[in-house]
């Protein structure tokens, strides 16, 4: 099948490196990712400069290409500029932290995931718990079984996965559980620090309690699981949409 790679840590990092790899053993894969490390720029795009996408390998069938842009920049591109037919399934990841929870909002290893899915395509967001062990080789390999099982069998359209694994080797992981985001991990620490001329800083801290929820993502990584969530790209809440229809008269 044809893939197509990108991330929001850059065409370098591990993560997608580990993919292109294993990928590339059984499939078409083009790698279309950011020239340096995007986290955190969510669905992001880039309007008021210009883009510019440089080749940087071909091996064979497979490519690769870094954009001076975000990752949903990178989706955008590749569809425009390089598929003259779209690829069969989009992988953005392996991102080097979860992306559980509250955090789906600001990543942009989802961001780049949802861009592919607005596009109607299939597509995986996949992320590993920081730790002293990230098994990107192990998780790569772990992403083809689930491609293959979403080739397969689809999605429904506008929906995407968002997948995470825990930290430590992959073939020692509990299991696989299918859970929904947790709304428990917001995070509104800073560091506040000094610099050398005395005047204050501030650089964010994502250490969230932990939640209660057991069903949650955050929870089946943080005991040890791979967690698969469903993701959809339409956010309307409907069950407030029927109240609001039945209310209509208070407006
Ligand atoms: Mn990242």
């Amino acid at each position: 099948m044809r893939i197509l790679l990108t991330n929001d840590d850059g065409y370098k990092a591990p993560g997608i490196q580990a993919l292109y790899e294993q990928f590339r053993q059984h499939h078409e894969v083009i790698m279309v990712a950011p020239n340096g490390e995007r986290s955190a720029v969510g669905h992001g795009i880039t309007i008021n400069e210009p883009l510019r996408m440089r080749q940087i390998r071909q091996d064979g069938e497979s490519f690769i290409y870094a954009v001076d842009g975000k990752p949903a920049d990178c989706v955008k591109l590749s569809l425009f500029d390089i598929y003259d037919t779209p690829p069969d399934l989009v992988i953005s990841g392996i991102n080097a932290g979860s992306n559980t929870g509250v955090n789906i909002h600001y990543s942009g290893t989802a961001g780049a995931a949802r861009e592919a899915a607005l596009n109607g395509l299939l597509a995986l967001a996949v992320s590993i718990k920081i730790g002293s062990v990230m098994d990107f080789e192990g998780m790569a390999g772990y992403t083809e079984t689930v491609a293959e099982k979403v080739l397969q069998k689809g999605l429904p359209r506008h929906t995407f996965l968002n997948i995470n694994a825990p930290s430590g080797l992959i073939r020692s992981v509990k299991g696989v559980r299918l859970t929904c985001q947790t709304m428990e991990n917001i995070s509104t620490q800073f560091d506040k620090r000094e610099d050398p001329r005395g005047r204050s800083y501030f650089w964010y801290g994502n250490m969230p309690p932990a939640g209660k929820m057991k069903i949650s993502d955050d929870a089946a990584i943080n005991e040890g699981f791979i967690s698969i969530t469903p993701l959809q790209c339409d956010i309307t809440d409907y069950n407030v949409l029927k109240e609001l229809e039945i209310d209509i008269g208070q407006f």
